[in-house]
């Protein structure tokens, strides 16, 4: 039966039974009266009772009313026994949750606004050190590394991670992300890396190795080739073979070269000395050696917009300005124009190397800096396809940022953009010295 309909035979019920009464004592308003208090008596019983109920009552019972109430009570009981289902399920999920972070071999750490510690997992602890009495305490405080502290500070998140060591656990290094989320929440994942560190030394010492051992046989075969090549006595047929080697051997100690110089630069185990270079004299030199390289080659002109200099290691640089020089030049037919501009960009200074060629297409440019990718083109070039990676990792450790620019069939434009912190407006007068 519908709530309703049950309440309202009862109301009718109750009139009925005033009317009589009423008409028997002649005491209609009294009788009136007394209806209208036992029926507010019985609303205010079921009240108290569902209060009761609500207050402390155990939800899987429901308490007995009749008329309306029954249906009120019988809702309530259903929301509230559908919320404590939810309630059951959210503290399961979040108690598989809470076991599945746990068992994670990635410390994780969630971060509060304030860079403060509101929960962690178990490997948090052995990892970083964290122990229960650490919750509510800025990480900062607690990891004390430069490298993390700027990290922090700086808020620039979707910068790679940094590599930071365990405060912890000796000899184990940490590679460290932070990943925002929710409203200011962020959370901290650090993960072990020691061996893949490892993996990765002994992959460069191995290619260091190998191209040193390389390099002895090498120069002593190129040797003999260059005497044999240039000998009166040898048949004029042989010559060719001779010199075809001799090229070959050249490139193989280039690719050698090529692979010593990037190993060395990712290895980083040579930190970066900053020294004043002049850079204006050391684009006049490597313009002047470029020249040289392909006499027949397209005009180079090198536009020097500013004096300044920069402050980082001039081997280093010198390599990857003139890596990016040389391959306009290789790549640009003679006709065509290679443009060297060195410009003072009011906040850092930058290098445009920009060329008339026949230009990269598009998919190629995302991988161009990887070493040995090179791109086929019909009659193309020999190279080693490690120039663009070495001129990478020496702008990596310059801090400086190296941008591609191509349109095929119009030309591309090789650019190395610094930082303000590196650029040295009035150069001391041994670095021009030195770079003259
Ligand atoms: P490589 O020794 O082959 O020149 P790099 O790493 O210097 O190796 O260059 C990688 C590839 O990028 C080259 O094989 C070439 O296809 C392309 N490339 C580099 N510079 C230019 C350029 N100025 N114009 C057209 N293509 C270029």
């Amino acid at each position: 039966m519908s709530p309703w309909r049950s309440e309202l035979s009862f109301v009718l019920l109750s009139l009925l039974f005033g009317a009589f009464f009423a008409k028997l004592f002649n005491q209609a308003s009294l009788v009136l009266w007394l209806c209208l208090v036992s029926y507010l008596a019985r609303h205010l019983f079921f009240v108290n009772r569902l209060l009761a109920w609500l207050q402390g009552g155990r939800a899987s019972q429901m308490p007995q009313g009749d008329g309306v109430w029954e249906e009120i009570y019988y809702l309530i009981f259903r929301l509230r026994r559908r919320n404590k289902r939810r309630k059951k399920q959210l503290i399961q999920m979040l108690e598989r949750f809470r076991t599945a972070t746990a068992a994670l071999p990635d410390a994780t750490v969630v971060l509060g606004p304030r860079d403060e510690i509101d929960w962690f997992n178990e490997a948090a602890g052995q990892l970083l050190g964290l122990r229960r009495g650490d919750i509510g305490q800025q990480i900062g405080n607690l990891l004390r590394y430069p490298k993390f502290t700027d990290y922090l500070k700086r808020k620039d998140y979707h910068q790679a991670t940094i590599g930071i060591p365990s405060p912890a656990a000796e000899n184990v290094q940490l590679e460290i992300r932070v990943v925002p989320y929710g409203d200011d929440l962020r959370l901290l994942v650090a993960q072990d890396v020691t061996q893949l560190r490892f993996m990765e030394r002994v992959r460069t010492d191995f290619i260091a190795n190998v191209s040193h051992e390389l390099r002895t046989p090498l120069t002593v075969l190129k040797g003999y080739l260059e005497t044999l090549s240039d000998a009166d006595a040898t048949p004029p047929a042989y010559l060719k073979v001779f010199r075809r080697m001799e090229e070959q051997t050249t490139r193989m100690q280039s690719l050698i070269d090529g692979l010593l110089s990037l190993t060395r630069l990712e290895s980083g185990a040579h930190a970066l000395v900053p020294k004043p270079v002049d850079v204006p004299a050391l684009l006049k030199l490597i313009r002047e050696e470029a020249g040289l390289l392909s006499d027949r080659g397209p005009e180079i002109e090198l536009r020097l917009e500013t004096q300044a200099g920069l402050m980082g290691a001039e081997p280093e640089l010198r390599s990857a300005f003139s890596n990016l020089v040389v391959n306009a030049v290789k790549y640009t037919p003679p006709e065509g124009r290679v443009t060297v501009r060195w410009r003072d960009e009011g906040q850092g200074a930058r290098l445009d190397v920009e060329d008339t060629g026949p230009g990269i297409a598009q998919e190629h440019l995302p991988r161009l800096t990887e070493r040995f990718y090179r791109v086929d083109v019909e009659g193309g070039k020999s190279g080693s396809g490690l120039g663009l990676a070495i001129a990478k990792h020496v702008m990596a450790r310059h801090g400086a940022e190296l941008k591609i620019a191509s349109t095929p069939g119009k030309g591309s434009c090789f650019s190395c953009c610094f930082g303000e912190q590196r650029v040295i407006r009035a150069l001391p007068l041994a670095a021009q010295a030195t770079a003259a």
